[in-house]
Parts: structure tokens; C-alpha cells; sequence
């Protein structure tokens, strides 16, 4: 994803997108996206500083932490950016991580992206610990059936 900085208007503005996940970076090992990122920007322009507050929206593919079963979850995450012009000859556009610079995105006053946000928002905000649904019954830890689809092995046994 891309800002050619000069089409990017002072002031408040909006850009929508839609990207392949791949195209910021996201590998299969962070999530399963199923269809396209949709990122709706909003962005305010002060000379080359920018405020940029993201949505994204996407189909993700989990794996319930209970029941073991693959289930898709729609996800709407926001996310801000903060960016600001560097005068140096070698960076392009890349994040600073440490120090006082933290979160602050640094671009080269021609082209913006924030692949690199927009790839570390989609994996905060996946769920350490996903549930097909809040009330999944998880597998029997004895015969190992899934009880969401009823009484396992055990439970039928000892109901005789
Ligand atoms: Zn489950
Ligand atoms: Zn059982």
C-alpha cells in the first residue's frame, strides 16, 4: 500500500483501499485471512506531518482454542499512525521503534506506507485464545469427542 504524498491533499481527507494480505506482509504463519484487507483511512495533513486513524476491516480463519475447530471471525480494528518527514538520504518510509521516536512513522516527504502498521494491527488484534463461541463446549479431555455436538463417548457410557 501506497500514498504518493504528492496526490495527498493538507487537511482532513479520506482513502479507502482494498489489499491481498500478502501485499503488507502478512504470511499464512501470522493469520489466515480469507478475501482482502478493507482499510478505510482517515488522514490529516499539516505540511509532512500526518495523523493517520485506520479501519480495518477482515475475515480471519482461527482455530478454536477449545473444540479444535477452524472457524472464521470478522474483524474491525482501528489503529493510529503518526508520521512525520525524516531528512535522511536513506530511509524511504519505515517505523522507529526505539526511543523517544517510538510510534512514529518516518517517511521520505515523497511516498507513504504503513504496510508494516497495518500488519502489526491485524495481529494484536487476534485473539491469544479464540472461541468459535463463547459458550464452546470444548473437547471431552477423556475420549477427546467434541461435546459441542453432543454427549461424547464418555458421558453416553456412564448414562448407561
Ligand atoms: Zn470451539
Ligand atoms: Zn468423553
Amino acid at each position: 500500500m501506497k500514498i504518493d504524498l504528492k496526490d495527498l491533499p493538507q487537511g482532513g481527507s479520506t482513502l479507502d483501499f482494498e489489499l491481498p494480505p500478502g501485499s503488507v506482509g502478512i504470511s499464512p504463519k501470522d493469520a489466515t485471512v480469507e478475501g482482502p484487507l478493507r482499510l478505510h483511512l482517515s488522514l490529516d495533513r499539516r505540511g509532512d506531518e500526518i495523523w493517520i486513524r485506520g479501519k480495518l476491516h477482515l475475515l480471519v480463519v482461527q482455530e478454536c482454542s477449545r473444540c479444535l475447530t477452524d472457524f472464521r471471525e470478522p474483524l474491525d480494528l482501528d489503529f493510529e499512525v503518526f508520521c512525520a518527514k525524516v531528512h535522511s538520504p536513506n530511509v524511504v518510509s519505515a517505523s522507529l521503534v526505539d526511543g523517544e521516536d517510538e510510534g512514529v512513522h518516518v517517511h521520505d516527504g515523497r511516498i507513504l506506507s504503513i504496510d508494516d502498521e497495518i500488519r502489526e494491527a491485524v495481529i494484536l488484534g487476534l485473539s491469544m485464545k479464540p472461541l468459535c463461541k463463547e459458550t464452546c463446549a470444548g473437547l471431552c479431555p477423556t475420549c477427546g469427542d467434541d461435546r459441542n455436538l453432543g454427549p461424547c463417548r464418555c458421558a453416553r457410557a456412564a448414562a448407561g
